[in-house]
């Protein structure tokens, strides 16, 4: 469903230039000096001082009054739904969402959540497209409880939601009675390609969420924000979902380097993607769609070589990538250079020439 790395011939070269997600980044060395030497404690009673720290960082980041370490952005998702939702109730969110697609269905099994699906181009739903899919609250239908968003949208093409159309969405919300939720696994890669702070994106979202472990480089790790009231209730399913963690420090303290240091270079792997698409599309037959971050998805099929075939030649080559829902997609990330976007051009024009 999701990927499953294809097999290798053991005589292929090695992968040299890893597309395939923005979460297949290595520690940096700088990165594993601040982690062998942060402070810690015992998380789960709250008294890791790099854990507080972080999570003080986010809040403020974020323009939430607290916030909370999680092992995974997953976490961050499920942990917030079962705090706003009861069960049979429903969550609105765009059909290609995360919380939909890749998540186990968790907010199913944990929750007893349904999500309705929305529909729209790149990943969004218009405001118009929520309004006409909420109705007033009566006996027979699901109570709407939760409106949920990505920032950026993934499956989209990382694209960005202006800031117009995340307040009216809230507000949409709100008015409806509904809570509303960031899925903020890449808006920091969103703050950084327009100028537009976390906190004003995030401003009318009830709970926003940052992961590290995307195009910022950490290991593991993201962080939930919003009242300390709903914080305190998402410590609560934390504990359930065997979330707390112990001398969480280490990793937190990899956290706080990538908000010291990998932030502002987003700005690299966004002109990496925007190589990359424009190299692609001057390959006849090679449809890219324009990038606006990070991701950047494309189909070779109009050049007489399937995604599929693409991925398994790419491979063979050196060069790691996968078929997402029916595209390829390639991520720019920090061990992602601007040589290796080049040299994936020039692979895939051989390729193609050669089918
Ligand atoms: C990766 C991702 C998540 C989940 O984050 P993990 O850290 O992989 O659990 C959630 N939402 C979106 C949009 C993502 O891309």
């Amino acid at each position: 469903m999701f990927y499953t790395p294809p097999p290798r011939d053991p005589k292929a070269p090695p992968i040299r230039i890893n597309l395939l997600s923005d979460t297949q980044t290595r520690p940096t060395p700088a990165m594993r000096e601040a982690m062998a030497a942060a402070e810690v404690g015992d998380e789960q009673i709250g008294d890791d001082p790099t854990v507080n720290l972080l999570c003080e960082r986010v809040a403020g980041l974020l323009g939430k009054e607290a916030a909370v370490f999680m092992p995974s952005g997953t976490m961050c998702n499920v942990a917030a739904t079962l705090v706003h939702c009861r069960p049979g109730e429903e969550i609105l969110a765009h059909e290609t969402a995360h919380i939909i697609a890749r998540e186990g269905g968790a907010h199913a099994a944990l929750g007893g959540f349904q999500i309705m699906p929305l529909t729209g181009a790149d990943g969004q739903f218009a405001p118009d497209t929520l309004r006409k899919a909420l109705h007033p609250r009566s006996r027979y239908q699901p109570p709407q409880t939760l409106v949920s968003v990505e920032q950026t949208a993934n499956i989209g093409g990382g694209t960005i939601w202006k800031k117009a159309a995340l307040d009216e969405v809230a507000s949409i919300a709100h008015e409806a009675g509904a809570a509303t939720h960031m899925d903020g696994a890449r808006l920091l890669n969103a703050t950084v390609a327009t100028g537009i702070s976390a906190r004003d994106m995030a401003a009318g979202w009830d709970s926003a969420w940052i992961d590290f472990s995307k195009g910022l480089g950490a290991p593991v790790g993201g962080a939930l924000a919003g009242t300390a009231a709903f914080i305190d209730e998402v410590w609560c399913w934390k504990q359930r979902l065997g979330g707390s963690m112990r001398q969480a420090g280490i990793c937190a303290a990899a956290c706080l380097h990538t908000l010291d240091h990998h932030v502002d270079r987003l700005a690299d792997d966004h002109a990496n993607a925007r190589a990359l698409a424009r190299g692609l599309s001057q390959i006849e037959g090679v449809e890219v769609q324009e990038p606006e971050t990070n991701l950047v998805f494309f189909r070779p099929d109009g050049a007489g070589v399937p995604g599929s075939r693409m991925i398994a030649e790419l491979n063979k080559r050196g060069v790691l990538l996968a078929v997402m829902d029916g595209r390829i997609r390639a991520c720019t990330h920090l061990d992602v250079t601007a040589a290796m976007i080049e040299e994936t051009v020039t692979l895939v024009r051989e390729i193609v020439r050669g089918a």
